[in-house]
């Protein structure tokens, strides 16, 4: 069977791709020739409809390339698609999406998580693949850890988000998910670097990051943050986590207990400070420029009001009448400058642990990836609750990369590695390390 009807047939049996390319060809050899690469539908890529995940974004077909999908385009990289999101990101199971819903390829019933939840999904399923993503507050590390493969979220500003449609700009982040931690590596070389169309970008050399899967951990420090082993975290996933770090240990790491004192505070900070910029981000969307829109009428609210209210989905206006909110004048103190205090006493947190150790680790996710049936019941709270363990580290703007670490009732657990300021090479080496060891990555069998 050809690649394309390989993955259209994947396609309708788990609902990962919102747009397949069927006309994609090569542009030229290079490092990711005899890969297929797909690109989360956040990413604009020129001539192939990019939605966002948003009824709002059906009909848009960009005329550029992201610089992320340029550079894997001029490394060989075979574009098979668009991959399923929560709508602009705003969720953590890919079940916010205006099109497909993305099925575990471990279990049909479950979430891949998200919002990366198509890339999580295509990278379980198939060999030699690089899942182009991207994650605000943990939407790289929660389909990585559903799906059982490797996803690398690296420092702010390392990968360009030129052409990247934005969630909150202060946040996001592209990455990659593949299904070991070699791909992610190499996915990652491609990506990254410099770029002047992003005033944000870091003006650093990349390193060849498959260079750093090494497998001795001697001389590495690692921290384990007492408080992201507090309640709320499964006892089977626990477990797992106290195995993967007895594995750590074996390969010559030393662990000590750290602590992350404000981590009870990263998750209203990361709420407030994300849909405060998502919702001056959505504001574009307002039926006249691009996007969808309806016929002239009213004045110009009364026209905004009604494109709005017809393409937005539930999470998004949700987020836009709390973002709203959070920056008015009367709340903004209150609000947006006491989480943006907040976050910047995180970053003095991990500041000061990484003083004493290399890199943390944690659990990626408090819980395997739950069932569709369950997510329908979490109320707003709850399914904002399930980022516990990601937020902190996304809003210090610091690189992680989840590492599948064992099995709770079938379903894949992730380990967490959180680095410092541009230190993903230290990653990824403790993640290869770990990964050969543990030799817990397998794709589904679908
Ligand atoms: N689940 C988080 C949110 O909904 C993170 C999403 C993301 O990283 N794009 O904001």
């Amino acid at each position: 069977m050809n690649i394309i009807n390989k993955v259209k047939d994947l396609d309708r049996k788990l609902d990962c791709f919102i747009t397949v390319d069927e006309k994609s060809k090569p542009l030229c050899e290079g490092k990711l020739s005899g890969y297929t690469v797909s690109v989360k539908d956040c990413f604009c890529t020129n001539g192939l409809r990019t939605t966002a995940g948003s009824k709002i974004l059906e009909n848009y077909i960009p005329l550029f390339d992201a610089t992320v999908v340029e550079k894997v385009k001029n490394e060989g990289g075979l574009i098979i698609g668009k991959t399923a999101m929560d709508e602009f990101g705003f969720g953590t199971f890919s079940a916010n999406c205006a099109y497909k819903i993305p099925k575990n390829p471990w279990d049909l019933n479950r979430s891949c998580g998200g919002s990366s939840g198509g890339a999580g999904c295509i990278s379980a399923v198939l060999e030699k693949h690089i899942a182009v993503a991207e994650s605000t507050g943990g939407s790289i590390s929660a389909p990585a850890s559903f799906t059982g493969t490797v996803g690398i979220t690296p420092t702010y500003g390392r990968c360009s988000r030129w052409g990247l449609l934005a969630y909150a700009n202060s946040l996001d982040k592209p990455g990659i998910i593949a299904g070991n931690v070699k791909d992610a590596a190499l996915g990652l070389s491609i990506i990254a670097g410099y770029d002047e169309k992003d005033s944000t970008s870091i003006n650093e050399k990349v390193p060849d990051y498959t260079k750093s899967c090494r497998t001795n951990l001697k001389g590495i420090k690692i921290g384990i943050p007492k408080e992201y082993l507090s309640e709320g975290i499964d006892e089977k996933v626990k477990s797992h986590f106290y195995k993967a770090v007895e594995t750590l240990e074996s390969l010559g790491a030393k662990t000590e207990k750290v602590s992350l004192p404000m981590t009870k505070y990263a998750l209203s900070s990361y709420y407030i400070i994300a849909v405060s910029e998502a919702s001056t981000n959505l504001a574009k969307y307002c039926g006249i420029r691009y996007g969808a829109t309806l016929p002239l009428k009213g004045n110009f609210d009364e026209f905004a009001s009604k494109v709005r209210t017809k393409y937005f989905g539930e999470e998004a206006k949700r987020r836009i009448m709390l973002g709203t909110f959070t920056r008015m004048s009367g709340y903004r103190d209150a609000y947006y400058l006491k989480a943006m205090k907040i976050r910047q006493m995180i970053i003095d947190d991990f500041k000061k642990a990484f003083k004493k150790v290399d890199v943390l680790a944690s659990p990626t996710m408090p819980v395997i990836a739950p069932r569709f049936d369950e997510i329908s019941k979490l109320t707003p709270l709850q399914n904002w609750a399930m980022d516990i363990l990601t937020v902190a580290p996304n809003l210090a703007g610091i690189p992680m990369i989840s590492v599948p670490c064992g099995f709770a009732d079938n379903m894949p657990v992730g380990l967490h590695i959180i680095g410092n300021h541009l230190d993903e090479s230290k990653l990824i080496h403790t993640a290869y390390a770990y990964e050969q060891k543990a030799n817990l990555n397998r794709g589904a069998e679908i």
